[in-house]
């Protein structure tokens, strides 16, 4: 399958002529509008598959990329390769603001991919303002997505603080079925998902269809460590959501993230005190 042409990315270096930063942000959010433009015609010429294709389009990846006998697993750059070509304009990339790094490899090989952000209601203000620096900064092409009620609707219906009553229906509620819905109208969605993450995470493959979600998921950089993904983000300047740098080594919805201390396991300040590490979006 080709990938969707689209444009290319653009550089700050190669602003156009007279140009300066007002230039160059306009410069990307032309180029965001016209890939945009492409996609929608991209998928227009071609139906988003069914679910048994889409089981066979994992068939074919984890033959290709997993490892094999002497043959390693897949690069993180081949994953994305590979994606690219077989689902172009209907791959996503979610992300929680956290780092940009999954968002960079991914833009390098389909400029202006789609970027699933969770808007929970609950971020903290450096998330929300990195999801603003993103769309100015990246070639990507930011998608809010949003619970079917706000935090004062959900408020009235289920009582205040229903993250401090009952977690598991507020993340349901506000992650899980929001992006359930969102991909919907993709057939791939690439996540961050790393195996030194927690114990949950630690078989997580490059390639697997996701059946709570009805769409292949791929975990391209499954096998990175945690200093593998801040030398990418140092190396290419990408965008990363500063409480990282003020003890919040993993960053969620602010009232259920907390900082951790030195030495502490990074998810340690997530749900904080409680039976629970994971939104259920991943596991
Ligand atoms: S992380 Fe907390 S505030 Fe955010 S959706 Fe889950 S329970 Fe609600």
């Amino acid at each position: 399958m080709t990938a969707v042409e689209i444009s290319s990315p653009v550089t700050l270096l190669a602003s156009p002529a007279g140009g300066g930063r007002l230039a160059e942000v306009r410069a990307r959010a032309a180029a965001r509008e016209e890939s945009r433009q492409a996609r929608q015609r991209a998928r227009a010429s071609r139906h988003r598959r069914s679910v048994e294709e889409l089981r066979h389009v994992v068939e074919r990846g984890q033959a290709q990329l997993h490892a094999d006998g002497d043959r390693p697993e897949a690069t993180a750059v081949e994953v994305v390769a590979w994606a690219v070509r077989e689902f172009g304009p209907y791959l996503a990339v979610a992300s929680s603001m956290q780092d940009l790094v999954l968002a960079h490899l991914v833009s390098r090989q389909l400029p202006f991919v789609d970027v699933l952000f969770g808007d929970t209601g609950y971020h903290f203000a450096e998330t929300l303002g990195t999801r603003g620096a993103v769309e100015i900064e990246m070639d990507v092409d930011v998608v809010d997505v949003r619970p079917a009620l706000t935090v004062a609707e959900q408020d009235a219906q289920h009582g205040p603080r229903l993250h401090d009553r009952d977690p598991e229906a507020c993340c349901a509620m506000r992650k899980v079925a929001p992006m359930r819905q969102a991909l919907q109208g993709y057939e791939a969605w690439a996540t961050g998902v790393r195996r030194g993450e927690t114990a949950a995470r630690a078989n997580a493959p490059l390639v697997s269809f996701d059946e709570r979600n009805g769409v292949v998921k791929i975990n391209p950089l499954a096998a990175w460590t945690d200093e593998e993904v801040q030398e990418y983000a140092r190396t290419h300047g990408v965008v990363v959501n500063p409480l990282l740098s003020d003890g919040y080594p993993s960053v969620g919805c602010e009232p259920c993230t907390q900082r951790v201390e030195a030495g502490q396991d990074a998810r340690a300040g997530r749900w904080a005190g409680r039976d629970k590490d994971e939104c259920g979006l991943h596991v």
